[in-house]
């Protein structure tokens, strides 16, 4: 099977990936942070230096600014819910994905408002406009992510972080498209709260996300439990990660993610966004001579996109068209991605659209696969 869907989820993953994990099954069963025994606590020993890796990765302060969930989702959620308060407003971009608007929906019953904002790609003047037409005193939040799951279309970021802080918002990121593709520095770009997808770009195994916050503390948590410290108090410890991380962790996953940190950084995120890179303008050059296909986005170019790429095929239902292309062999993603916001951007709600996503393990001739077969509609 050629699998095209890495933006849903990286595969295959790397060798050092799989072996870890099942190293960890093998070697490190127990519960770190729990037992007394010496296993615990090597195993304890091994989820801090994953913890560190994180922490260097995305050049946050240290480890206790990384907390480990099951996914992006989670940790948006626990941003949203762990700091907005009734009476709150938010901002959020025009793309964002339902593990935003979603969770933002059923604030609402709390009294917590958000506006929508529109997004102009590559032009950050009039985007940042937008933004500042929304935003009143009752704005905490500003959501957005780093660049789009279904147009790969990049958000000025930096600028987006500049603007709200100079009026005293703070912004959460949704990095799940980026993380490993575009380098993010936390201290830098100064974003407050950075949520990630351990499961995609970082090749890690599904069921590792990531909160990355130098100002965790002011969150709230929205699950509380055994942290296995200071079990006698009835209320939740405030020693941060272990406040928000409540329950066993998942031992594989993490130590799988330390792996796929590392097989990032030999790499290099650089390197991995040019392979990825080459191959979706290589399609786009391609696509863009067939009559039948049609593209809604500009050209790929290194500034304004990640290396993912939506298309039709006119007349056809995008999920027509992924049923084919599973026929195949080939597996894409057709349909809405979990983002009705960025499909009504380009009126594209009726019939979807069919997602390209490469990872550093598709090759140019997987692309000529599928561009024969596209030709074959
Ligand atoms: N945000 C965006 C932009 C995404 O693409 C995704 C995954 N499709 C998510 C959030 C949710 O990520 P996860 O599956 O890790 O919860």
């Amino acid at each position: 099977m050629i699998y095209l869907d890495n933006a849903a989820t990286t595969f295959p993953k790397p060798i050092e990936v799989v072996n870890a994990v099942a190293n960890a099954i093998k070697k490190y069963g127990v519960n770190p942070g729990r037992s007394s025994c010496e296993l615990s606590i090597k195993t304890a020993g091994l989820v801090y230096e994953c913890r560190k890796a994180v922490a260097d990765f995305f050049e946050a302060k240290g480890p206790e600014s990384v907390v480990f969930t099951l996914n992006c989702t989670l940790a948006i959620n626990m941003v949203l819910k762990g700091l907005l308060k009734p009476g709150d407003h938010v901002v959020i971009s025009c793309f964002e994905h339902n593990a935003v608007v979603r969770p933002l929906k059923k604030l609402c019953n709390s009294h917590i408002s958000f506006s929508k904002v529109e997004i102009y790609p590559k032009n950050k003047e009039k985007t940042l406009l937008e933004f500042s037409k929304v935003v009143n005193e009752k704005t905490k939040l500003l959501v957005c992510l780093h660049a789009s799951n279904v147009w790969g279309i990049r958000l000025p970021i930096e600028e987006i972080v500049d603007f709200a802080h100079k009026k005293g918002i703070q912004v959460l990121v949704d990095a799940a498209q980026t993380a490993g593709v575009i380098k993010i520095n936390l201290k830098k770009s100064k974003i407050d709260f950075l949520c990630v997808s351990g499961h995609k770009n970082l090749y890690g195994p599904c069921g590792v996300g990531l909160l990355i916050s130098d100002n965790i503390e002011k969150l709230d948590t929205i699950l509380e439990g055994g942290t296995g410290t200071n079990s006698i108090f009835l209320d939740q410890p405030n020693e941060i990660p272990e406040k928000f991380e409540s329950g066993t962790l998942n031992v594989p996953g993490i130590l799988g993610l330390k792996k796929g940190i590392e097989f990032v950084n030999n790499l290099s995120t650089e390197n991995m966004f040019k392979h990825k890179f080459e191959l979706i303008l290589y399609l786009y050059n391609n696509l863009s001579q067939i009559s039948y296909i049609e593209l809604y986005t500009d050209k790929p170019n290194f500034e304004h996109h990640v290396p993912i790429l939506s298309f039709n095929v006119k007349n056809k239902k995008s999920e027509e068209v992924a049923f084919f292309l599973n026929s195949e062999n080939i597996c894409v993603r057709a349909g809405l991605h979990c983002a009705p916001l960025a499909h009504a951007f380009f009126k594209t709600l009726d019939k979807g659209a069919v997602r390209i996503s490469p990872s550093i393990f598709t090759t140019k001739d997987n692309i000529d696969f599928l561009l024969n077969a596209i030709k074959k509609l």
